[in-house]
């Protein structure tokens, strides 16, 4: 018989998982490790680390608590290595396994570290299938095999239809596989109203002392823990989950891409960082969702929206990433080169949506999708910052960031340095779209039909400079015809004078660490 050494990554809490359904605690061992480079090879904030340190030590207790012989590497040890390679390498000097069996990974880099350890050691590592997701990488590939362009739509349909999901028969349920165009609204002028409040839990005692770790240790990162309230415990989750289906789920679609000032929670579930590290499984997910449509709770509209996040974009980012890396990191199509402006890590600027999306996402780790899609992303892609600073931003900020959920989503839906693998043509819009998602407009020194002058939108006065700068490969893509026509009629003038705006702001932002 094997002796085995499973590993456990800190996003890989399921004590269900299937690496650990036969275990034999007389020849296996399992292997977790804190380690400092999970923390600094992009600079993770205090929310995201204490997220994942908080949620490992939990699990380490559920694993304890079962009888399973465990080895842990905590993050204040003097002897810590600081590496996932230096603790795997000592654990395997402990151990002394003849295999090693894990989950595949939600990181290149990550699987590529442990491979290597595994052939220094002279040890088989097996990697098994993540079942926290519909479908694997292989259905991904096949899926794209011949496929000209990759489209969200078509591998969402084949897993609705492969898993049954919102289907009769063979037929999606309510006649049609898309709402989208439902859930586009706003608050409108009289907002939002009373909001549901959102579900957070009160730091216990190991979070406490996660959260003291992380003040002392990693005192300089970003962000703030003040106000720390993720789900970090199974049981937890499951509340979270449960609270969303009975409060938000009704209205999630709805609205979906609404923005309001001071708001942060709004009708989204929050559940991202509980399903990335496995506290949740995808399909006890939908089927609370489908039983909210069911039993009359949610309107399809809602649940609709909400299955298309999970079962659609969720899988297919997944398949991109792994399909896609390593060669993936290093897209730059739109030759952008700027350095992050300095706001990204303080909030400090004038700019109201740009302020508030920031500063939320310092305080909670979390910003929704519009602010992260259509705010921070926007304003990194019309101002032409390099990828790769914009990637390492959101891999460190948030709390659900792992690399293979969050890469695809920066660099190609948000950042369109894939050339368009991920979108099909870029998401770029000036202030008047925020005016129209949002009150930040009303509060804000800026005027977003204003592109020139003194109190020019700076995101209307860089959507015009990034059409005009872009517009020959922007011309190519027909999805793209409508706003190069409305280019098109600005004086050459007028084109000139946004040019000299754009130039005087990029300026005057401070430069990037
Ligand atoms: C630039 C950028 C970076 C992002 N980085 C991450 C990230 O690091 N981690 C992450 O989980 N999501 C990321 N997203 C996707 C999305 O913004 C978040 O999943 C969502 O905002 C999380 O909040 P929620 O749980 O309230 O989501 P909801 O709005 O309630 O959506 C429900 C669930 O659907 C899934 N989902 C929704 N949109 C996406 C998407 N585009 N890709 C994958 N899953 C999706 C999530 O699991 C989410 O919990 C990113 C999006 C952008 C534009
Ligand atoms: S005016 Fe421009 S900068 Fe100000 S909130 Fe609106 S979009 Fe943002």
């Amino acid at each position: 018989m094997p002796k085995r050494l499973i590993l456990i990554l800190g996003d890989q809490l399921d004590a269900d998982a299937s690496v650990l359904s036969d275990i034999n605690p007389a020849h296996d061992t399992l292997w977790m490790a804190e380690v400092m480079e999970e923390s600094t090879h992009i600079a993770s904030s205090k929310q995201r680390t204490t997220v994942f340190l908080s949620a490992m030590r939990h699990f380490a207790q559920t694993l304890r608590a079962k009888g399973w012989p465990l080895i842990y590497s905590e993050l204040d040890n003097p002897h810590n290595t600081g590496t996932l390679a230096g603790e795997l390498a000592k654990a395997i000097a402990h151990a002394n396994p003849t295999q090693l069996v894990m989950t595949a990974p939600g990181d290149w880099r990550v699987l590529q570290s442990l491979r290597a350890v595994a052939k220094a050691h002279a040890l088989p590592l097996k990697v098994c299938d993540d079942t926290h997701f519909f479908s694997t990488v292989r259905d991904f590939a096949n899926h794209a095999h011949g496929r000209k362009q990759l489209r969200l739509e078509y591998f969402y349909r084949e897993l609705r239809q492969k898993n049954g999901i919102l289907m009769e028969g063979k037929k999606p349920i309510g006649g049609q596989w898309n709402f989208d165009a439902d859930n586009r609204g706003s608050f409108g002028k009289q907002g939002p109203g009373l909001l549901p409040a959102p579900t957070r839990f009160a730091p216990d005692a190991i979070t406490q002392d996660v959260m003291r770790l992380v003040n002392n240790k990693l005192a300089a990162h970003i962000g703030s823990i003040a106000q720390f309230g993720w789900p970090v415990t199974r049981e937890q989750a499951l509340v979270a989950l449960d609270e969303f289906i009975t409060h938000r789920l009704p209205s999630f679609g709805l609205y979906q891409d609404a923005m309001w000032e001071g708001e942060v929670w709004l009708y989204h579930s929050h559940l991202s960082c509980a399903l990335n590290l496995k506290l949740l499984n995808p399909r006890e997910v939908l089927s609370a969702a489908e039983a909210a449509l069911h039993n009359g709770h949610a309107p399809l509209e809602a649940v609709e929206g909400f299955v298309r996040q999970i079962l659609g974009w969720r899988e297919y980012v997944r398949g991109i990433y792994w399909t896609q890396m390593p060669g993936y990191l290093e897209g730059n199509a739109q030759n952008a080169h700027a350095p992050l402006p300095e706001l990204y890590w303080t909030g400090d600027t004038d700019m109201a949506c740009l302020r508030d999306a920031i500063m939320q996402t310092l305080q909670h780790g979390y910003a929704h999708h519009i602010q992260r899609l259509m705010v921070t992303g926007l304003y990194a892609l019309l101002f032409g910052v390099d990828p790769k600073q914009v990637h390492a931003w959101y891999l460190g900020v948030y709390v659900d960031a792992v690399e293979w959920v969050e890469l695809p989503n920066t660099l190609g839906m948000s950042q369109f340095a894939d050339g368009g693998l991920m979108a099909s043509k870029p998401y770029v819009a000036s202030g008047k779209y925020m005016d129209r998602m949002s009150n930040h407009c009303k509060g804000c020194r800026y005027d977003p039909a204003q592109s020139t002058g003194d109190t020019a939108c700076p995101f209307t006065t860089l959507y015009w400079d990034y059409l005009g700068r872009h517009a020959d490969t922007l011309a190519k893509n027909p999805r793209m015809v409508m706003q190069l026509k409305n280019l098109n009629r600005l004086s050459p003038e007028q084109r000139e004078a946004i040019a000299a705006q754009a130039q005087k702001h990029r300026d005057t932002q401070t430069r990037g660490r």
